[in-house]
């Protein structure tokens, strides 16, 4: 079920392919919106506290953290993490990424109903991860029954589900932080497509993501459905 040829060219293959294009286009865009500086000067940090503010959300605090486009919002802690290069930087990019960020506060805030399915989903897509490696360990040293073929894909459905229910949150966090940089008057109209860019290459990542999840689920469904054991 886990390792043979049909698995490595119908899943492996395409998926490495579409995870490798979604990260080319990434480091393209972000590589070179981060070398546009924004005309207001701005840092990333400076405008996500503005977005925050402007929304009543003075309370949750924008802090730096370590490595490259580890950016993300924690609705546990309601804290908005910026890696050191956006927090600091004053580039297209920093902003638009900022502004993503800030995108998910918004959506926490109005109690969004896709963010708040995406939030539940997190401890149940914790616990299939942990079982999922248990049945893919099973499944290396071990011929899987039939039963636990199907357990196998029940619990990868639900990861996929997970990366289903991240893509709208994501499109919406940027389409959020598009309003707000523009009703702010924090980009001027040149710079919003350099912002878009940037936004829409981070999102396609979340949909190489899920191609890949989805090619893997359905795979399993089809050893299952073949394994007569
Ligand atoms: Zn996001």
């Amino acid at each position: 079920m886990f390792w043979d040829l049909k698995y490595f060219l119908l899943v492996m293959l395409p998926s490495l392919a579409i995870g490798l294009w979604a990260q080319m286009k990434l480091h393209s865009a972000f590589g070179k919106y981060s070398q546009v500086p924004i005309d207001s000067g701005m840092t990333g940090a400076e405008a996500a506290r503005h977005i925050l503010d402007q929304a009543g959300l003075r309370d949750v605090p924008v802090e730096e953290v370590p490595g490259q486009l580890s950016d993300h919002y924690d609705p546990t802690k309601r804290a908005l993490f910026l890696s050191s290069d956006n927090f600091h930087g004053n580039s297209v990019a920093a902003v638009g990424v900022a502004a993503h960020e800030a995108g998910h506060a918004l959506q926490h805030l109005h109690q969004d109903a896709m963010f708040n399915l995406r939030m539940a989903l997190v401890p149940v897509t914790q616990f299939a991860s942990y079982a999922w490696m248990g049945v893919f360990f099973i499944g290396m040293v071990m011929h899987l029954s039939h039963t636990l073929m199907w357990v196998a894909v029940a619990i990868f459905s639900v990861m996929t589900l997970f990366q289903l229910v991240t893509l709208p949150v994501e499109y919406d966090a940027s389409a959020r932080a598009k309003e707000q940089l523009f009703r702010l008057g924090l980009v001027r109209q040149d710079e919003r497509a350099g912002v878009s860019k940037v936004l829409d290459a981070a999102a396609l990542t979340y949909v190489a993501a899920l191609v890949g999840s989805v090619l893997q689920l359905l795979y399993y469904i089809s050893a299952a459905r073949d394994n007569r054991n």
